[in-house]
């Protein structure tokens, strides 16, 4: 029994050896793709549901890698976080987005889109997180008001420092959004201690608001609860029409999802935003 034990570990330890050689890899081609193009800025539309207009955009990281193609962020992100290259791949992604923003403000037909930045819990709590976003701000010429940080309840709950960075990225007059609102270690008391601005309600309530009343209950309680408390709310994952009629008929004002758009270049979303201004 104790031989079949050790056997058991002995792969386990493999296992760990071979993910922990593949991370260390990817986080050593992560460091040189971050100078080398192959990582770029889509953009994913965020829409007013009243007026069927993009109200802003979320930036999403792409890699294209030379021989593995296209790596999704739900793969190197976490390994980034773990490695500490999410602190100088954030400062890549914030300038970037902001960079991007800046020029949709010089045109009027493209100048009231919003920027939303997701920020990962590690880069948040780096000390003078807030200083840099300021500085950055300042540089490019974006108005905080314009300019959107997602991070996690999860992100917030963690740490003090995660905290006091937030309240920071508030006084800038940045918005503050928690993203895939509902599924972190979350606490409704967390919108009365945090300056949260936007609850971005996960994909997962929003895929019960056609269904019954139960699968619905979450989505309809936080909308009523952003309204008393005068935050926005953005339905996340919208992907059918009966989605976006239902949120719309629940108080919900904004949404993104496949419905509407997937994440599209800069050329696409400027597109978008000239077409729909002309209405
Ligand atoms: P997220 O912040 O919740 O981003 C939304 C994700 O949902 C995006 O996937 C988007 O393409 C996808 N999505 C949007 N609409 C729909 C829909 O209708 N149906 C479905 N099934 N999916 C939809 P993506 O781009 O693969 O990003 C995944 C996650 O990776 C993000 O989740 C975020 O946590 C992380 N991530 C992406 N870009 C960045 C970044 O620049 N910085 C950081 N720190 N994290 C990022
Ligand atoms: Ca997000
Ligand atoms: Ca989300
Ligand atoms: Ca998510």
């Amino acid at each position: 029994a104790k031989d079949h034990g050790k056997g058991r570990f002995a792969t386990y330890d493999q296992e760990l050896d071979r993910r922990s050689v593949q991370h260390a890899e990817l986080g050593a081609e992560l460091r040189q793709a971050m100078g080398s193009g192959e990582l770029r800025l889509m953009y994913q539309p965020i829409v007013s549901l009243p007026e069927g207009r993009v109200s802003g955009v979320e930036a999403l990281v792409r890699w294209h890698h030379p021989e593995r193609g296209a790596i999704p962020p739900t793969e190197f992100i976490p390994v980034a976080e773990r490695t500490g290259l999410i602190v100088p791949l954030g400062r890549w992604i914030m300038r970037e987005a902001a960079n991007q923003a800046a020029r949709w403000t010089t045109n009027p037909l493209t100048s009231s889109v919003t920027m939303s930045v997701n920020v990962s819990a590690r880069q948040l709590r780096e000390p003078g997180f807030p200083e840099e976003l300021a500085g950055v701000l300042a540089e490019t010429g974006v108005e905080p008001r314009m300019f959107t940080v997602e991070v996690t309840e999860t992100a917030v709950f963690e740490s003090d420092a995660g905290l006091a960075a937030l309240r920071g990225v508030h006084q800038l007059g940045v918005r503050v959004a928690l993203d895939d609102f509902g599924t972190g270690h979350s606490s409704l008391g967390l919108l009365r201690s945090c300056p949260v601005d936007v609850l971005k309600v996960d994909k997962s309530f929003v895929d019960g608001v056609t269904g019954t009343a139960e699968q619905a209950a979450i989505a309809i309680s936080l909308v009523q609860i952003t309204n008393t408390m005068r935050l926005a709310a953005v339905a996340e994952g919208v992907e059918t029409q009966d989605q976006a009629n239902t949120l719309f008929e629940l108080g919900y004002q904004l949404a993104q999802g496949f419905h509407f758009a997937h994440p599209l270049t800069p050329e696409e979303v400027t597109g978008l935003l000239i077409r729909t201004a002309a209405e």
